[in-house]
């Protein structure tokens, strides 16, 4: 096909504005997905602040427990003391000091229990101010992400409007030209693409050595095509 050079590089532009245009509507923009996935990481901080938020309440209703069960013991204690200052059966007393020493060991073994509960609610204290710390850093960072994907989108909205300058384009370039670009991106979905080093920028193919030598010498003002997929290639 034949094409003057320097319309070569607008009919170039006219195929890869098309080309994007077909691809646009699905696209993502980068900063929404960006968003996702701060969001998801901030969910799973806060469900894991949550479990460290009840291991802390677990530990409290222990230490609570201990306590409790405590209480009772020193008050079994202080009967079986009074109660054997006035006993005078052996068997009686017996029972009452045997009953006396079990709780006394059982109130050594919850001491060190309660001593143990309060060593580790200190650590899950910390894990949850930690928790808490990365919540708040990733509630900062997710506002950020929103504010980010706010502004992206608005200037995607903004953005020149690509119809105005197909027009431009294809009120520049030659009928039988578009109508050749026409029938072949109908064909191939491409229709026009730059050749880069030995590769066809529609299928993308690294093209053989007799190729490539073919599209490199032929006149600068045809267009050759990839032996391809049918292509025009701009040089
Ligand atoms: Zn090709």
């Amino acid at each position: 096909m034949k094409l003057d050079v320097e319309l070569q590089q607008k009919l170039l532009e006219l195929a890869n504005i098309e080309r994007s245009l077909g691809v646009e509507v699905s696209q993502e923009l980068p900063e929404a997905r960006e968003l996702v996935q701060l969001e998801a990481q901030l969910d799973r901080t806060r469900k894991a602040a949550g479990s460290a938020r009840m291991a802390v309440d677990d530990m409290e209703l222990e230490i609570l427990r201990i306590q409790s069960d405590e209480r009772k013991l020193r008050a079994r204690e202080r009967d079986d003391k009074a109660q054997l200052t006035a006993a005078t059966d052996p068997d009686v007393r017996r029972d009452l000091e045997h009953d006396l020493y079990a709780a006394k060991s059982r109130i050594a073994d919850l001491m060190s229990e309660l001593q143990e509960a309060h060593n580790q609610i200190h650590a899950l204290r910390n894990n949850v101010e930690s928790h808490g710390a990365q919540v708040s850093e990733l509630e900062r960072k997710v506002e950020a992400a929103r504010r980010e994907l706010d502004s992206a989108q608005a200037a995607h909205e903004a953005r020149p409007d690509s119809s105005q300058r197909l027009a431009e384009l294809r009120a520049e370039l030659p009928a039988e030209v578009l109508a050749e670009y026409d029938s072949v991106r109908h064909e191939n979905g491409v229709g026009v693409a730059q050749f880069t080093n030995r590769a066809c920028g529609g299928c993308y193919i690294q093209l053989p050595p007799a190729s490539v030598n073919h599209i490199r010498t032929t006149s600068e003002t045809l267009l050759p095509q990839c032996p391809d997929c049918g292509t025009y290639l701009v040089r």
